[in-house]
Order: C-alpha cells, then structure tokens, then sequence
C-alpha cells in the first residue's frame, strides 16, 4: 500500500478515494500549482488536506467564511489532524497560542481569511515560518465577474511571490470559462494546471425541443404535464411564471411573491408526492428535492452554467431524469433586454440625471418626487420607465442619488363624517368595510393621519388589496383619502456635481461578457453534438470523446447512423471539399445550390455559379444534398459558423479528415434518403431541428 492510500485510511479513516482524488493529490504531493474545479460535495478538501499531512512544513488555507473555516477546523480535529484557524473570533491568547504552535511546527493545515494576509502580525508569522503551500479555497471569489468577489483575494498571488510560497493550489466549484482564466491569472501562475472534473451527469437525460411560437410552448407543455413526474419549470420571467400557473394549475415560486406565499409553494413543491412548480430562477437555492424527474425550461437561460446549474436539480438521486430546454430564438431578445438594464448606457445615466438636476434647481429641492414613469418624456435617451430604472440604480450604487423606499410611502387619511356614529353603526364588523371603519377610525378619530397601506392593512386584519379597494369606495363618501406618492421619491445627495465620475467602459465590458454567454447558450441548443459534452467542454472539462448516449443528439446519432453507399461516400466527400472551398462563408442553401447547379439572382451576384464545381451533384435533388448536409453536420464533420440566426457551414478538423481519407467510407444518418432507413428515422424520435421544414 503506498503512502497516500495509508494517509487516507490512517487519517481520514477511507478505504478508497472519490473519483479523481487520487489523480489531484498526487499532482499536489508532487508539489505542482494546480486549480482543482470539481461540483460541491466531490471531496475537494481531502485533495489538499491529505498531501499537506505525508510532507513537512505546513501550508495556509484561504478560505471566505469563518463558519467555512470553523467546520473544517472542527472536522480536522476530531480526526486528530493538527489544524488552526486566525480570525477575528478568536480572542488575542488563542490567537498567540496559535502563532506559537505554528512556529513550534505542531500545525500542519493553517486556516485564515483573505484579508488576514495584509495585516502585520500575519506578514511577520509569513516572514519567520513562510508555508510550504497556499491553498486558496472557494477561489471564485477571486473573479470580478462572479457573485461573490472578494477584493482581498486578488492579493493573493502578489503575497505569494513577495513571501515565496513555493506552491499554490485553488479549489473551487464554480466552473465558468471567466472563473477558470481568472484563477490562474490573478494568482500570478500562468503554468497552473486547470483540473475541471465531476461535473458528468448521465443520468440526465438533455432535450432541446423546438418552440418558435408561445403556442408551441404551451402545446408542448401541456403535453409532457400529461404524465405526472415531479417538475419544476423555469421560466425568465415573473409574468410566464404566473401564466404557467394560471394556464396550468401548478404551483408558482417568484421574487414577486410574499415571503408567507414563497413558503408556502416550497413546502408544497417538497411535501406532495408529485409536484410541479413553476419559478423563475429565484427558486433552488438550499431546496433539496432528490426526486425530481424533470426540469423543463420554458425559456432559455442567459447563461449555460445557469442552465446547468438549474436542470441539474433534476435526477439528484441518481435515477433517470429529463432536462429540456424550449427553445424559440426570441427569447433572446429577451435577455438582451435584461443585459441592456442590468448594463446601461452612459447616454442613458447621463440624461436621466441631468433630469433630475434639472428638476431638483427648479424646484429648489434636492429631493424630487418623480415616478419612473414621469421621468421618460423628460430624457432624451430613455423609453421606458425600466430603463429610467436601470440609471437610477446605477446612479445610487455610484452614490449620487438615494431612493426612498416604498416604506416612507405615506397616503393621507381623515374620516369626514362624525367617528362616533360611524363606529355605533360599523361595530358588527359584518363587511370588509365595517371592520376598516370600526378598526382604523377606532384608532384614529376624526384627526388626519399620515399612514401606509401596508399600516391600513395590519391595522384592518385586511390584505393589501381588500384595504384599496375599501378605500376607493368609501373615499369622498365617509373618509377622505390622498394615496401615496405613488413613485419612491429621489433625493440628489451630490447636487453640485454636474459630471458622473463612474467607469462605463468597465460596464460596457460586462455587457458584452454576458452577451458572450448568452451565445453560448444559442451554440448550445443549436449543436448536433452530445449536449452534455459540450457544456462540460465550455465548462473546461475534457470530455476526451466522452457522450451522454442519453441526450437528444446522442440517442438519434446512435440510433440511425449506416454506412453510406459507394456513390454516396462520394458525394458526401465532395460536399466536404465544397464547403472547404467556400470558406464559411455561405449557408447550407447556397452550399446545395452550388452543388446542385441550380442558378438564382442571388447565386449569380455572388458569381457563385462561375465556380469551377458549380453544378458537379447536378445528379442529386436539392432536398438529398440538403440531407447530405445536415448528416454532416450533425456527424461534426461541418460545424456552424456567423450569426446562429443565418448560419454558415464551415468544414471541422474531424471533416478535412474525412476528406483526405481515401480509403474509409463515412458513416452518416442519412434518415429518409434511403427507403431502408425510413423506419429507424422514424423510431428515433430525432428530427432536423434548425433548418427551414
Ligand atoms: P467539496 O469541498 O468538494 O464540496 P468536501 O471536501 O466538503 O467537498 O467533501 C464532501 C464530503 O465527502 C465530506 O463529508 C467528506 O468527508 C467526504 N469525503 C471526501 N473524500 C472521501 C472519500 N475518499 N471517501 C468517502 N468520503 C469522502
Ligand atoms: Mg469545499
């Protein structure tokens, strides 16, 4: 038994590693710089933990939470592994006790916060007793592009160097392409090797369906509800959220909702034996159904990692689950207009706050009462009141105006009629609008009062709309109301700055970041390849020819692939060398009409007809060549290239390979070419998803 699997039985009390545990901890031992990106709950703490425990010196852990530190700490300890942690809980003794044991060599795994690593005392125990290695856990903190960022964290490599850490190793769950690049740049070690691996599910079974219209969606919808499994839907958007719950009868989750009802839709998504809940993406975190057999989204994610991370709520407990994504190119446009709010334009923040400065002189008042709504015809660059929105918040995350929240919205109330009376005649309480009259005048008299619905509401034991709808009816009757402003106000807290000092360009590159990931997610329901290989392919993983054989590509590559004919290995290669030629520059439209020789205005003005193989399939219809093409592509020996919206067709290094070979016949899914493969086309379910029908 070598020394590492002892460690592991001696220490940890294992008999054998997680799946690529050993393969990283050798790495470690060797004393390689290695980023481990493995899912939550791989075993990535035992990767360093155990390495650290066979050699001498002791090594740092980074990690951004004292709860993190404290549990593995903890942990450590009652495996009796010599393990600390320094923060701000501990008290001055225990901390200098700590130092003292570190020095005394007695402590193998240090723990400490990022931050700790500027301070003095730390830097002095760095200089007399440097470790051996950095660990930096949860190393996503360290991207600017990710939630959780954490400035300390980008110090890390420079404190490495300055105090010459010999090796950094950075472990993480977080498999986004920027995370990954992030890791190994801002450490400072360009050679660090990138390990992404674990994030297989094959259990999941990836679908893309083919939705263009909001009729195709429902209609599908309704369709795959028939059979009950547990589901969840996700949806973009509050208002499809609640569509699905109106159209469907099934259970909503969204931001949107109060906390009582949130509760309320979580235990019944986790207590019925067979829910389905539609949410936006507000609904997962911390919700552990391991049951659940299918996660449809009904609209596309900006993201692939939110797509993975959401569908992967499907199957937890190992069994078959299905994961599909309704797809329809319009939803793109979607959560383009959500980059563009979450991202505006610095013409946009620059009117909407020479607005506000406008109206603040005018008024001689630095607060101003405006509603998003009021704001539009004033500006000259905003058209709609979520935009002026969007400014506003940038503007109150640079500090230049605050908001008022709804909670300061205060209407006006006084009961005109004599109290004494309305309460003699309201008293039963029989009607929504005797218990308002007998409560809120009980409590307030005749006097005028300043109060919010939300006040109204306690007060009345009505809900918030019960208490408008009072209101309205009973104003001018018996009371008199003046609602709330109905807008939160804004206040100007630098009225004398005329120009913004925020940096847009840094905003500019986040938009076109998350442009960049919405693509992905476009590329994704637009290959023909194993779908679940390529998003652990974006995810850095090597998938090294690794297939699902369960998603929708897979299952119909498998289904019907058949060796081709003499004539027809032919005419696929000379397709291939077609496409070769012309570069990715052309659709798979004029592709077969070149092949075929068939003349249009269009091909002529390209002088595509001038071409020394124009018309060489001449032999072949149109609809056989278009066949040829998708089989192709769908084999990747073509791949899409350009705009997802008109596609070109570009040769792949798998095609060029093809096309050279003399002697291998391809073998393609050239489904309802030949009568012999009508039937398997047929039973595979799998149909040509992107070209015209
Ligand atoms: P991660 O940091 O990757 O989310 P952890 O390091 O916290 O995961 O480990 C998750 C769980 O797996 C822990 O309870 C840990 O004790 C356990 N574990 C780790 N390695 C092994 C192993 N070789 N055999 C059995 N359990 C293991
Ligand atoms: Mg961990």
């Amino acid at each position: 038994m070598d020394l590492i699997r002892q460690a592991l039985k001696q220490y940890f009390n294992f008999d054998k590693f997680l799946d690529h545990q050993q393969d990283i901890i050798r790495k470690i031992e060797a004393g390689n710089d290695v980023a481990v990106i493995m899912p939550t709950g791989a075993g990535k703490s035992l990767c360093y933990q155990l390495p650290m425990l066979i050699r001498p010196g002791y090594a740092i852990v980074i990690s951004p939470l004292i709860s993190l530190m404290k549990d593995q700490v903890d942990a450590l300890e009652r495996r009796r592994i010599p393990a600390a942690f320094l923060n701000s809980a501990n008290t001055v003794s225990e901390q200098r006790d700590t130092v003292k044991r570190v020095l005394n060599g007695e402590i193998k795994l240090l723990y400490v916060a990022p931050e700790r690593l500027d301070l003095p005392a730390f830097r002095n125990l760095l200089q007399n007793c440097p470790p051996h290695t950095m660990i930096v856990d949860e190393a996503h903190c360290i991207s600017q592009w990710g939630h959780d960022f954490r400035p300390a964290y980008l110090r890390l490599g420079a404190i490495a160097g300055e105090f010459k850490i010999p090796q950094i190793c950075a472990f993480t769950a977080t498999a986004t392409p920027m995370v990954r690049k992030d890791i190994a740049v801002q450490l400072k070690r360009p050679q660090m090797e990138v390990i992404v691996a674990g994030f297989r599910r094959p259990n999941l079974r990836f679908e893309l369906c083919n939705t263009p219209k909001a009729e195709d969606k429902e209609a599908l919808i309704d369709k795959i509800l028939r059979e009950p499994k547990p589901t969840i839907i996700y949806a973009a958007t509050r208002k499809a959220v609640d569509e699905l719950a109106g159209n469907f009868g099934v259970i909503a989750y969204h931001a949107g909702m109060s906390d009582a009802e949130r509760t309320c839709a979580q235990d019944e998504f986790m207590n019925s034996p067979c829910p389905v809940l539609a949410a936006t993406n507000a609904f997962g975190m911390g919700i552990d159904r391991p049951d659940v057999r299918r996660v449809i989204h009904y609209n596309m994610t900006g993201s692939l990692e939110a797509y993975y991370q959401e569908a992967g709520r499907a199957g937890r407990d190992g069994e078959e689950a299905e994961c599909r994504m309704l797809f329809s190119y319009a939803d793109r446009y979607v959560h383009e207009f959500m980059i563009d709010l979450n991202n505006p334009s610095p013409e946009l923040v620059n009117s909407v706050y020479s607005v506000l400065r406008y109206e603040a002189a005018r008024h001689r008042s630095n607060t101003i009462y405006l509603t998003l709504e009021d704001i539009v015809p004033l500006t000259a660059a905003a058209r709609s009141a979520s935009q002026v929105g969007s400014a506003l918040r940038l503007l109150e995350k640079y500090g230049y105006v605050a908001r008022g929240g709804r909670a300061d919205a205060r209407g006006k109330l006084c009961f005109a009629a004599d109290i004494g009376k309305l309460l003699a005649e309201h008293g039963a309480e029989k009607t929504q609008r005797s218990r308002f009259i007998s409560r809120v005048g009980g409590m307030f008299g005749n006097n005028e009062t300043a109060v919010t619905v939300e006040e109204l509401s306690n007060i009345a034991g009505l809900n918030i709309e019960q208490v408008r709808r009072v209101l309205r009816t009973l104003d001018g009757d018996c009371l008199r109301w003046e609602p709330p402003f109905a807008g939160s106000s804004t206040e100007l807290l630098r009225p004398d700055e005329a120009e913004l000092e925020i940096d847009f360009s840094e905003i500019s590159d986040k938009r076109n970041f998350e442009l960049e990931k919405l693509d992905q997610v476009l590329k994704y329901a637009q290959t023909s390849r194993c779908r679940q290989s390529f998003i652990l392919e974006y995810f850095g993983e090597d998938s090294s020819g690794w297939q699902c054989e369960n998603c929708d590509n897979c299952r119909g590559n498998y289904a019907v692939g058949r060796e081709l004919s003499k004539e027809e290995d032919a005419a696929a290669k000379m397709l291939l060398r077609i496409v070769s030629k012309l570069n990715g520059r052309f659709g798979a439209g004029k592709i077969c009409a070149v092949a075929a020789g068939k003349i249009s205005p269009d091909i002529a003005a390209s002088r595509l007809d001038e071409l020394p193989f124009f018309g060489v399939l001449g032999d072949f219809k149109p609809a056989r060549i278009m066949a040829f093409l998708r089989a192709l592509e769908e084999a990747n020996y073509l791949a899409r290239t350009g705009n997802p919206l008109y596609p070109c067709l570009e040769i792949t290094p798998e095609g060029k390979r093809l096309m050279q070979s003399k002697g291998t016949v391809c073998k393609l899914n050239l489904y309802g070419v030949s009568p012999k493969n009508k039937e398997a086309a047929k039973s595979s379910g799998w149909e040509w998803k992107f070209f015209s029908k």
